[in-house]
This record gives structure tokens, sequence and C-alpha cells, in this order.
């Protein structure tokens, strides 16, 4: 028998310590406070996971709790409410260690979201590293969060940036990036999975051939943090950035990791307090990381919100629930297909649960507009991806994600609603 044709109900593991792993999605539905509400009269149909995951309710009191019994500055007082401040800011540092299978807390940076610790690596390492001659590598189906920083740092030193192809399924085009990757190549910044096509990428065999020619490896995993197990040294990434809000946590945080030697190549990013060692007249002396990439007061109690959204994460049984979602990935496939005109873009091996497609030629809007109206939530649009549009030779698409708290009621949902669409425009 294998685990997918296990009902979830009959699957609990342990957690050790007597703790059992949750996996039965109707249980953990009940988690999301929000998915209690109607939206235009009807039960919320949430399929915009990639733009922003729901919070489960202990996000949400991990996040009050802060403001309402101890809203206190860290790293600063010497008061009890500081104090506890601290340590629960410091614990959630290492439960993000924890979940990036980081070695050490020191090398997990608290940035705003995988845009400001994406920026943050552009302007430090890259001002640092990367000079006139030398190329950057990206593929095509970056977000502009991971396209845009690039491009500016390569038009500041003048470097180039190379970009990789797809090939016809969707997948990064390996052997294009071995021809595009040489001895000039600095920094290759990729994207564990594509926010649009879901591919995810070669990771490791990226960082190999990268790590052979010298280069470094920046790993974009806004939409992998919630849908794959994440190992940063098993990735053997220089880098690897994500957003709280997209894995449960609120707005507002990010993890930036990177190995110890790495940070240490580099120079502060924002100067202010919490980053130094020394301020004199004369001159600044800077922390250690990760003090030092982290000037001025956090986000507190966004980042106590992602300690508790990692507990959650640890509460679940996960590769159970990925696999669940996977199955309804392959639902939602198989449904989808049947609606005349539908056109899914991408279709890598390797994919977590994104779908965007096109229908006829409904505009995108258009679609998303009218599911609202049967309280199914996608988005549409260019999706911060304009070059992979126009590689695709798309203006936009629809697109629905999915998340472990999804169901087959909610595909049958998006089918129905798309029936109302061809109705009224094809
Ligand atoms: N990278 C990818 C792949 C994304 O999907 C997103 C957001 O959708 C980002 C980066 C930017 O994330 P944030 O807006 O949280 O900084």
């Amino acid at each position: 028998m294998t685990l997918s044709s296990i009902p979830a109900q009959a699957v609990s593991r342990s957690a050790g310590a007597g703790l059992e792993l949750r996996s039965d999605a109707t249980q953990l539905r009940s988690d999301f406070p929000v998915l209690a509400r109607e939206v235009h009269g009807r039960r919320l149909v949430y399929l915009d996971n990639a733009a922003t995951s729901l919070k489960p309710q202990s996000v949400i009191d991990a996040v009050t709790e802060y403001y309402s019994e101890g809203s206190a500055n860290v790293h600063r007082g010497v008061h009890l409410l500081s104090q506890e401040a601290t340590t629960a800011y410091d614990a959630a540092r290492e439960k993000a260690r924890g979940f990036l299978g980081a070695a050490q807390a020191s090398e997990v940076i608290f940035a705003h979201g995988t845009t400001s610790a994406i920026n943050l690596v552009a302007r430090s390492w890259g001002d640092a590293h990367v000079g006139a001659g030398d190329e950057i590598l990206v593929t095509v189906m970056e977000h502009h969060s991971n396209f845009v920083p690039w491009q500016m740092l390569a038009q500041r030193v003048g470097a180039t940036l190379r970009v990789v192809p797809l090939d016809p399924t969707g997948a990064v085009d390996l052997g294009a990036y071995v021809r595009l990757l040489t001895a000039r190549t600095r920094l290759v910044a990729v994207s564990h999975a594509s926010n649009v096509l879901g591919t995810v990428a070669p990771v490791s065999e990226i960082v190999r051939l990268a790590h052979a020619k010298g280069a470094r490896v920046l790993v974009d995993g806004a939409q992998s943090a919630p849908h794959l197990p994440i190992d940063v040294r098993q990735l053997g990434c220089d880098w690897f950035v994500c957003s709280g809000h997209k894995m449960l946590g609120p707005t507002g945080v990010g993890l930036l990791y990177g190995p110890l030697e790495v940070l240490d190549e580099m120079p502060p990013y924002e100067g202010g307090g919490g980053m130094i060692g020394q301020v004199s007249l004369e001159g600044t002396s800077y922390a250690t990381a990760p003090s030092r990439f982290e000037a001025g007061t956090p986000p507190i109690a966004s980042v106590l919100g992602l300690g508790a959204a990692i507990d959650y994460w640890n509460g679940l049984d996960r590769p159970t629930v990925f696999e669940q979602e996977a199955n309804l990935m392959a639902y939602a496939e198989e449904r989808l297909t049947t609606v005349p005109g539908l056109r899914i873009a991408g279709h890598a091996a390797q994919r977590v649960s994104v779908i965007a497609f096109t229908l006829g030629d409904i505009h995108p809007h258009d679609i998303g507009t009218v599911l609202d109206t049967e309280g199914v939530a996608i988005r549409a649009g260019h999706h911060c991806a304009q070059p992979l549009m126009r590689f695709l030779g798309l203006q936009s698409t629809a697109r629905a994600s999915f998340s472990f708290y999804n169901t087959r009621d909610d595909v049958d949902a998006l089918v129905m609603g798309l029936a109302r669409v061809r109705r009224m425009f094809a």
C-alpha cells in the first residue's frame, strides 16, 4: 500500500515526545478562521496561495499576544518585558534554523521578505563582488523580485545579465544553463519553484555546476518553502530566501540564509542601531551576522508570528500533507483539462501546486472577476513575471494555487465557476 492510497485520517505519525503529527485536511481547515467566512454569499474557496497563504489561529494569536502582553523592543532592555521579547525573538530564529536545516541560528537573518532579502544580497555581496565584465545568470521564469535587483546590479557595476530559457515542458533547460555558465559567471539566481508554472528547478545540480565554475548561487524559495521539504545544506546553496507570509506567517518578515563564511564576505547593507560593534566620530565597526544585517528595530511581532507558523509546520506530518497536495494537484489538472478551451501553461515533471491557465481568448481578469462572484479567489495577470510571459508568448494568465488546506470540493468549485465564465464570455 502506498502512502497516497491510505486515507489521510488513517495516517498519524509521531513527532516524538508523544506529539501526534496531523495531516487530515478537513481537520486542518478549522485552524484557519478566514475559511469560515463567506464571499459574495458563497463559501470562500481560496486558491491564491502563491500570492499569500492563509494564517492559522495560532499565528494570529502569537502576533496578538506580543502586542497585548509584552510589546517591548528586543536586545536593548534590562526590564522583564524586553527580556521576554528578546528570548522569544531568539527562539524564533532557532525555529527558522530548524525549518531551513541550517547549521547555526546565526546563519539566519530576518529580512522583511523575499524581495528585501534578495535586494540585501544584491547590494551587499553584489556591489562588493561583482564588477565590470562579470556575468549574472538568472532563469527566464524568475519573479521580478529575483530579476530586477540583478538587472539593477548589472547596470550599476557594468556586468551582464544572462537568462537561461526553459525547455518546451517548462523545465529549466539544463543544457542551456551549462552553456551559459562560464568562468565570468559570478552569481546564479534561481527560483526553487516558479510562481507561475510551478516548475521545480534542479537546484542541487545547478549549485554543483555553478560552484565548479566558482560562482555563488542564490535560491529564491518563496514558492518552495510552503510546498517542499527544505534543507539548505543538502541544496548546497550560498543563499536561500523566503517570505513568512507565503508559509502561514505574517507579512513583513522573511528569511535570508547564508553559511557564515558567505555572510562574512558581505559588508553591511543598511546602517543603524543593532548592527554595530563600536561607533565613534572617526568610524564604526560592525557586528557579525546576523545582527550586521538587521539594522533598526526588527518586525518583532511578525518574527514571533513566523515562529508560531514554523511550530504549526512542525505539528504537521509534512510528507503526508505534501503528498495529499500533489494528489490534489493531479485531480485539479484532470478536472481542468475537461473545460473546453482551457490550456495549462507548463508541464514540467516536477512542480509545486500552482496552475496557470488561459481559457480561449477570455481575458484572465474577466475569469478572475466572475470566479470571485462565485466565492473562488484566484489571481490573474502577469504574476510579476513579465520576462516569462513574453517567453511563453502570453500577456497574462489566470492562476489557481493550492495549499494543504484545499480540498477536491475547492477544485470542483473552480471548475463549476469556469463553466459559468464560459457561458458568459465564450
Ligand atoms: N519570488 C517568488 C518566486 C515569488 O512568488 C514572490 C511573490 O510572489 C516573490 C519572490 C516576492 O515575495 P515578497 O513579495 O514576499 O517579497
